[in-house]
């Protein structure tokens, strides 16, 4: 019999289940990707739409060198693989689950599709540790806080080992040209792209070597380096983990192996193998609350007084990093330059939106959606209610984020911030992240004038903290 894989959020030929197990049985087979962006839900991002673009066409040239070819097709996904199984003449689509919302109704309509024209849709398990619908703590509920949710998770996780990439079956005879990466759009008209493709490799061959020179590199420091944005002290994998591209198996088993290889590194590589737990409960929460990207799960934040700026004069300088607040304005400028911000800013920058600003985190998360090429939907609701204080097991919505402490702090040197806002690059670093408290022959010394070469703080910190924190109050 001849198969289809539907290629979904699973971008690699490695340990991966669906060509797996299409690889064990089929005849012939054909990799099928359909771009279905009305039946994704919120919209998809444009940072992240030009990352698929790249990855579809790195799985492109991986498949082609296995003796294959990615079809490529527009939506609708449940009419376009009824057509693909039928000029392949295939009796099974193979695919791995999204554990998103919008997805499980996209599986649904496309196995009920495929069921009228006696095709079978077998979805199999990937992308994550866990099944985010499974876990539950001893009273028989889901777990609403972290580190319970991870002790107990950790202590049973034992993913198989990651099986390599299988010899692919050929083409179906008859099937059609596939229709061209380029015309399915996923490239920006204006293209300010073009500075992402520096910063970043797409595709399986790129995560490999993320992996591999984060393990050699700065894996070992990661507990003592992973909260400063001046160094490279993470391991950048978001992007690749989120489009699939490297298994969460091989990264889970990559790092075992290196805490084996090096005892000393143990305990920094467990600190790393606590952020995948962080994502694996992301998707927890998700399953938990399906619209975690707009209700908060803490409800009395439904009632929030936010600040009215009917302008969008506050937000729009927010987004442009022109907030006059030097590590908020680098955090959004690497945002923008790169499709990726440090962790450590992007709580910083977050807090200081909805909580200095007094902004709806919404508006936050809405233009982290688009603008990050790393962007999640469970990891980034959920990083968003955590820093709004509404989230499960969030930071209190009272413990607000001061961004001069936490620059000097977490960029202690200042280099971050000299990298990014380079109108305040030369002043000292006593004073680099609070230009408006340098004395004035500082800033005169290095010919700093606020508010024509860099704004004066769109607020004061101080008095918008006791604002933010009375309207808490208020909410009872
Ligand atoms: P590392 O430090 O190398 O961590 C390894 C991996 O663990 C990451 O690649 C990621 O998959 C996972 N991870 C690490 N921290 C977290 C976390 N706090 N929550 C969930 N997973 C985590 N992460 C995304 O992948 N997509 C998002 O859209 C996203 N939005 C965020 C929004 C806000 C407001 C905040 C505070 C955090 C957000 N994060 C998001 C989490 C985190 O910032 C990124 O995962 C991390 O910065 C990615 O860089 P890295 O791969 O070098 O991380």
């Amino acid at each position: 019999t001849n198969a289809l894989v539907w290629l979904r959020r699973d971008l690699r030929l490695a340990d991966q289940p669906a060509l797996a197990r299409a690889a064990q049985t089929a005849e012939r087979l054909a990799p099928v990707y359909i771009h279905a962006p009305a039946e994704t839900r919120p919209t998809v991002g444009a940072a992240s739409c030009w990352w698929l673009h790249h990855s579809l066409a790195a799985l492109d040239a991986e498949l082609a060198s296995a003796g294959s070819r990615l079809c490529l097709d527009t939506g609708p996904s449940a009419e376009r693989l009824c057509h693909w199984a039928q000029v392949s003449d295939a009796a099974v689509v193979y695919c791995t689950a999204i554990a998103e919302p919008w997805a499980r109704q996209q599986e649904a309509a496309v196995a009920e599709a495929l069921a009228a024209i006696g095709v079978r849709l077998e979805v199999l398990a990937d992308g994550l540790l866990t099944d985010p619908s499974a876990v539950r703590n001893r009273s028989g509920t889901p777990y609403r806080a972290f580190t319970p949710f991870w002790r107990s998770v950790r202590a049973q996780l034992d993913p198989p080992r990651p099986a390599p990439p299988p010899a692919l079956p050929g083409l179906p005879e008859a099937i059609p040209e596939p229709q061209p990466l380029e015309t399915l759009g996923l490239l920006p008209r204006i293209r300010w792209d073009e500075k992402l493709a520096p910063c970043w490799q797409p595709g399986a061959a790129g995560a490999q070597q993320r992996l591999e020179r984060f393990l050699d590199g700065a894996g070992p420091a990661y507990g003592e380096r992973r909260d400063f944005p001046a160094q490279p002290g993470t391991s950048r994998l978001s992007p690749h983990l989120h489009f699939g591209e490297i298994s969460i198996r091989a990264v889970w088993h990559a790092v075992r192996d290196a805490q084996q290889m090096q005892p000393a590194a143990a305990d920094a590589l467990d600190t790393f193998l606590a952020e995948l737990g962080w994502r694996e409960f992301a998707y927890h929460l998700l399953w938990q609350q399906p619209e975690l990207h707009r209700t908060p799960i803490d409800e009395r934040f439904s009632r929030f007084p936010w600040r009215e700026d009917p302008d969008g004069a506050l937000l729009d300088a927010w987004r442009r990093g022109a907030t006059g607040i030097p590590l908020v304005d680098a955090g959004m400028r690497e945002l923008w330059a790169t499709g990726w911000m440090h962790n450590r800013v992007r709580m910083v920058v977050g807090s200081f939106l909805v909580k200095n600003l007094r902004l709806p985190w919404q508006h936050g998360e809405a233009h982290f959606r688009d603008t990050l090429v790393d962007w999640d939907l469970a990891s980034n609701s959920m990083g968003w209610q955590w820093v709004s204080g509404c989230g499960a097991d969030a930071a209190p919505y009272f413990r607000i984020f001061n961004p001069v402490r936490q620059g000097e702090r977490f960029d202690p040197d200042g280099d971050y911030v000299r990298h990014w806002v380079p109108e305040v690059a030369g002043l000292p670093k006593s004073h680099i992240h609070q230009p408006w408290a340098a004395p004035a022959d500082a800033r005169a010394r290095c010919g700093l004038h606020l508010g024509r070469d860099y704004p004066e703080p769109l607020v004061d910190l101080a008095t918008s903290r006791k604002e933010a924190l009375a309207a808490f109050h208020a909410l009872g």
